[in-house]
């Protein structure tokens, strides 16, 4: 999974909107996705991380990347609408979206469980992502072969004591994307998910504050699998679920026959 080798040229052409393009794992594949040749969408929360990501994809010889600052938790469905009409008239096209921005929320027992906190999580990991498809896949449809990846999570396959939202969260992202592939069969674009599994970032050291990081896989490590799946090399991939690093999964793991050539 983690050897699959792009070719330099994999996305060249191709426009593609990460969220959460800031920080840890979505960072690291803006900036793969803009060394290999696309014009990259920067959506993200704060201002300064994106336009560090922004410089870096410059230094790097990437097509000029666009940033979008939004805050998914206060952004509405025209938020949604309006973005899409910006990048049809900036870009013209839209080839592929990697949704990886998420909230862990405060993780404790279940009965413990704020209504506030369970909307939050929701609004930001499930709702956000279910109005940003509904406005983005007319441009993706005309854009096919396109792909669109969910982040996923071990959580988000098999419930675990005390991960209250945030696996309720990642277990409806599954949903969404099983639904859509289903739905998208034929059309050219295809639905994925990614459960990076243990990666080295700051959402990690906050849900394992004792853990020591250097023992952790980092983003560049798993990054491979984002190629794959955001190119054409996988364009007769859809609705599948996969584990960037199975080896270190306690629950379900994609089958051998969805691994991609190497
Ligand atoms: P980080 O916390 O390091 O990065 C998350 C990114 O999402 C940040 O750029 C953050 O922006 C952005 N983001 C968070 N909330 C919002 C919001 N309301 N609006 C806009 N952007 C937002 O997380 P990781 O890189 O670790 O995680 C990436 C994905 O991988 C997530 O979906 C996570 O659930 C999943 N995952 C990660 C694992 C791991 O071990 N790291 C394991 C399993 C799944 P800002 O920095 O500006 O706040």
């Amino acid at each position: 999974m983690l050897d699959y080798h792009a070719s330099p040229e994999l996305l060249n052409g191709k426009v593609i909107l990460v969220t959460g393009a800031g920080d840890g794992i979505g960072r690291q594949a803006a900036l793969s996705y803009g060394a290999h040749g696309a014009t990259l969408i920067l959506l993200g929360k704060t201002v300064k991380k994106l336009e560090a990501v922004y410089d870096e994809l410059q230094a790097l010889g990437a097509p000029e990347p666009a940033i979008v600052p939004l805050d998914l938790q206060g952004a509405t469905r025209q938020h949604y609408l309006d973005m899409a009409e910006t990048i049809r008239q900036q870009f013209g096209r839209l080839d592929g979206v990697l949704f990886n921005a998420s909230l862990l929320g405060t993780l404790g027992p279940f009965e413990m469980i704020g209504e506030d906190e369970w909307d939050k999580v929701m609004q930001v990991n499930v709702k956000s992502q279910f109005l940003l498809t509904q406005a983005l896949l007319p441009l993706l449809k005309e854009s096919a072969p396109s792909s669109v990846i969910y982040t996923s999570s071990g959580v988000g396959k098999q419930g675990r004591a005390y991960w209250g939202s945030y696996a309720v969260s990642k277990f409806a992202t599954e949903g969404m994307m099983e639904v859509l592939a289903d739905e998208l069969e034929g059309t050219g674009v295809r639905a994925n998910c990614i459960n990076p599994g243990a990666t080295r970032t700051g959402m990690r050291a906050r849900a394992y504050p004792a853990e020591n990081p250097a023992t952790l896989r980092t983003p560049a490590d798993i990054v491979p699998l984002y190629l794959y799946l955001m190119g054409d090399d996988s364009h007769q991939v859809n609705g599948t679920s996969f584990d960037a690093q199975p080896d270190r999964m306690s629950g379900k793991t994609s089958s051998s026959s969805d691994k991609p050539p190497v």
